[in-house]
């Protein structure tokens, strides 16, 4: 069911859940600690510690909605882990124990991560980012070849969190909250069918799903090349695609608009 990313130190396991959520454990090899990032919820997540033989130490949070935090509680109870989550968002992550800002760092055993707050799918959304491990868990906030829906935050705040996610070296790993990207390719295409670069990696994603292999982990600099809502300052992308370039807030808002009628 789930892929294994071996690393020495860092090991991720991807673990596809509820319909088509992505959660993930981390665990450091040297020190025995392993963190979930976003359990939807309990069963699935537990089964895959039972069949890896790990123990559950901290659960971190990108955002409160429940495919996200429905195992919270229940893994808490069982496993007596710390739940981590944004400090602006402590009265709606369930369980939450430790509340940390934009730009504070936390370790997992030996990993140290930085927070980063993304405002715009929901106000309190934050990624976690594993500098050292060239890794970067989005949320949903940015995904394959799309972003996440502006349910609470404004057009503003997603700018400038996906202009703090562009800012990432290009070869960070982006392992994001859901597999839509092939959906999200077929808007990506119907703005630009003509992008041999954007073909290829339909034909990819096409041949994983066929399999239903994961096409998750991107990288950011996959992203910046070929995923539109990274591209609402790209004035010749603009053109392509009929937007007058205005403001990058109102470019990216004429942009999210058109994928959320497509
Ligand atoms: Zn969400």
């Amino acid at each position: 069911m789930y892929q294994k990313k071996e690393n020495k130190l860092f090991k991720i396991i991807q673990i596809p859940i509820l319909t088509d959520n992505y959660s993930y454990l981390i665990s450091d090899e040297n020190s025995a600690i392993t963190a979930c990032i976003d359990p939807g919820n309990f069963d699935e997540i537990d089964k895959c510690l039972k069949e890896n033989d790990l123990k559950l130490d901290y659960i971190l949070s990108t955002h409160h909605h429940i495919d996200h935090v429905g195992g919270n509680l229940l893994l808490k109870k069982k496993y007596e882990c710390k739940i981590v989550g944004n400090y602006h968002d402590r009265d709606r992550i369930p369980g939450i124990d430790i509340e940390l800002k934009d730009s504070e760092t936390f370790s997992v055993g030996n990993n140290d991560l930085i927070v980063i707050e993304t405002p715009g799918h929901t106000v309190g959304h934050i990624c976690y980012h594993f500098e050292d491990n060239s890794t970067l868990f989005s949320g949903d906030t940015l995904f394959s070849l799309g972003c996440g829906r502006l349910f609470e935050g404004s057009c503003e705040q997603m700018v400038e969190s996906i202009l703090k996610l562009r800012s990432l070296p290009g070869n960070t790993k982006l392992y994001c909250g859901h597999e839509y990207t092939e959906s999200n390719a077929k808007f990506a295409f119907h703005l630009n069918s003509t992008d041999e670069k954007l073909k290829k990696k339909i034909q990819q994603i096409q041949k994983k799903r066929e399999k239903s292999e994961p096409t998750i982990p991107s990288t950011i600099s996959e992203e910046i090349e070929l995923n539109p809502f990274m591209k609402f300052d790209d004035k010749k992308f603009l053109d392509l695609i009929g937007i007058k370039n205005i403001s990058d807030e109102e470019n990216f808002k004429k942009l999210r608009k058109m994928k959320d009628e497509f």
